[in-house]
């Protein structure tokens, strides 16, 4: 799950970035409101998590050029402590959640899990896939009730395919999935990857369409 996180004080956007990736998410920093707007219009996120307080064009302006563009992503905004008025206003603006100041990282993680879970459309925590059954927070999945153990990449891409059951992903949407813009990922890392989930889930789950990318069916 790839998010994009929007916070111009260094110190603080280094530790969100930091936490959020050890929870298993890919993370793209931003510190300014206008490279947001800019990223926002071209790059797919699953989460946008935005401060308010922002140089160059302020968060509020950010989040209603997003939503007037008819964008729906799920978006987080960062508010100081006690700014009721900040609250009120962000969720009339689209925001769908928000966190006060000082963040706490693990209630981030579970907050970001659980809007990326209600705009996948799953009220329930878990994802079930015919025998495969996904805990996005536990970073666990069970083949027929058996337990199978992925690296973080291998999960992040699965996790990305079961989103988009029934569309092809391709490698580059992938490798952002996983990556973000951070890292330059080997070319066949996605390949070694996929490789690997077939080998640990059974050949059949993921499907390569030559050319084009990657997907897994869409269960009625
Ligand atoms: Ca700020």
């Amino acid at each position: 799950m790839r998010i994009l996180l929007v916070e111009d004080d260094p110190l603080l956007g280094d530790g969100l970035a930091a936490g959020l990736r050890q929870s298993g998410f890919a993370v793209d920093w931003l510190k300014d409101g206008e490279s947001a707007d800019v990223a926002l219009k071209t790059e797919p996120f699953d989460l946008l998590v935005l401060d308010l307080g922002l140089p160059r064009l302020a968060g509020m302006e950010v989040l209603k050029k997003l939503r007037g563009r008819g964008n729906a992503m799920p978006v987080l905004i960062l508010t100081a402590r006690d700014a009721t008025a900040d609250k009120v206003a962000g969720l009339d603006s689209g925001a769908d959640d928000y966190l006060v100041k000082p963040i706490d990282l693990d209630e981030l993680a579970a907050r970001a899990r659980a809007l990326a879970r209600r705009s996948a459309g799953r009220a329930v925590p878990l994802i079930e896939h015919g025998s495969l059954s996904v805990d996005p927070a536990a970073h666990k999945v069970m083949v027929d009730g058996a337990a199978v153990d992925l690296s973080t990449r291998e999960f992040a891409i699965l996790e990305a395919l079961l989103d988009n059951a029934g569309r092809v992903l391709t490698r580059a949407q992938l490798e952002t999935h996983v990556y973000g813009w951070t890292a330059e990922p080997d070319s066949n890392a996605v390949e070694v990857h996929i490789h690997h989930l077939r080998r640990k889930l059974g050949g059949n789950l993921i499907k390569t369409l030559r050319g084009v990318g990657y997907m897994i069916d869409k269960l009625s």
